[in-house]
């Protein structure tokens, strides 16, 4: 079942083309990476899918059957250092992933409260509700900060380079975490990434961006096909 069909997009600023023709489907279940060079265009697809940027032409179709729309998408983006400072307990960030749903409404409901704790459970960072967000180490922060998304949408999660900055031991226990998530929970999981070992580990499908997307297939065709270095200088597939 496709969960998101993206249909021929171009995508611009200020009338300067990004990306164009780019065409893939996500169906539920799918471990997608989004991969290619800086500037690229993966964040600006990325806020296409989210609904904050407008395509120029092309369609972006949501699974009607599953109600998936671009408000049910649980983002995780990359994290920057204002990011870092966030003046709120761990506890708050995570209720904070439900003020999408919260229209007029003042306060969170006794079963938003309870996802919320649910979630940070599941993410293993419960114990840390009280703790300020500022405190944590980056590998806790991504993890409080899934527990967000969790919060805004539990079918689908976009996350712009969710290992940025960490470890390797952080790094690693993240992409198990989101391995679970994917595996267990059969959440769809679309990630920028310029990890290509871990594309090539986690991932069920891979779209390679440029002007024009260079590349959109299966994990392992993308592998043999020899698509690893982000620097290749010729892309032998379109
Ligand atoms: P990537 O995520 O692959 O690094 P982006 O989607 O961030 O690429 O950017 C693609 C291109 O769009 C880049 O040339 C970037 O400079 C440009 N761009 C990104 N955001 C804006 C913006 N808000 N206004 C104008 N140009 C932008």
């Amino acid at each position: 079942m496709s969960q998101i069909i993206c249909r021929d997009l171009s995508l611009s600023y200020n009338g300067k083309t990004v990306s164009e023709g780019v065409s893939f489907t996500v169906e539920a279940g799918d471990y997608l990476c989004i991969v290619g060079d800086n500037g690229s265009g993966k964040t600006t697809l990325m806020k296409a899918i989210l609904g904050l940027k407008l395509p120029d032409k092309g369609e972006i179709l949501f699974d009607k059957e599953s109600r998936v729309r671009a408000g049910d998408i649980g983002y995780l983006p990359q994290q920057t250092e204002s990011s870092k400072d966030l003046p709120a307990s761990v506890y708050e960030t995570v209720l904070s992933g439900f003020s999408g749903k919260m229209g007029l409404r003042p306060f969170h409901t006794k079963a938003e409260r309870e996802e919320a704790r649910k979630n940070m459970e599941r993410m293993g960072v419960l114990h840390l509700e009280k703790k300020s967000f500022s405190e944590l180490s980056g590998g806790q922060r991504q993890r409080v900060l899934l527990a967000r998304a969790l919060c805004a949408a539990s079918k689908i999660l976009l996350l712009d380079e969710p290992v940025s900055g960490l470890d390797p031991n952080a790094a690693a226990d993240m992409y198990s975490v989101i391995q679970d998530l994917n595996k267990n929970l059969g959440i769809t999981v679309i990630m920028i990434t310029h990890d290509i070992e871990a594309v090539v580990r986690y991932s069920s499908k891979v779209l390679r961006m440029g002007t024009v997307p260079t590349f959109f297939g299966s994990a392992e065709e993308y592998e043999h096909n020899s698509f690893h270095s982000e620097n290749d200088e010729e892309d032998k597939n379109v």
